[in-house]
């Protein structure tokens, strides 16, 4: 429940559509600035599927050049598949990290 500004106790009424929920249902308790806000399961799930279409980031992986950069890296320090594997997996997550 909302009281004042905060969240209390376990059971909540959604700020969509009115429904009662508990924490054991699931949901989202959160704020929007400082306005408490509860979001049921069912409208939580609408909430993050709203935001995934708004997301028009595509995932990118490695261009040839990129590939050929470690493999060079990779012949000239003399790194073992592990290192390699960790280069790659480092490459990839500086290009599909966003702030
Ligand atoms: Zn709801």
């Amino acid at each position: 429940m909302i009281d004042g500004l905060n969240h209390v106790g376990e059971d909540h009424i959604c700020s969509v559509c009115q429904t009662e929920f508990t924490n054991d249902e699931g949901g989202m308790l959160g704020y929007i600035g400082i306005i408490p806000v509860a979001f049921c399961p069912f409208c939580f799930a609408g909430i993050c599927d709203m935001v995934e279409q708004m997301d028009e980031r595509e995932w990118e992986g490695l261009t040839d050049e990129e590939k050929n950069e470690i493999l060079v890296d990779a012949i000239r320090h003399d790194w073992n598949d592990k290192v390699i594997l960790e280069q790659i997996e480092a490459k990839l997550k500086e290009k599909n990290t966003y702030d």
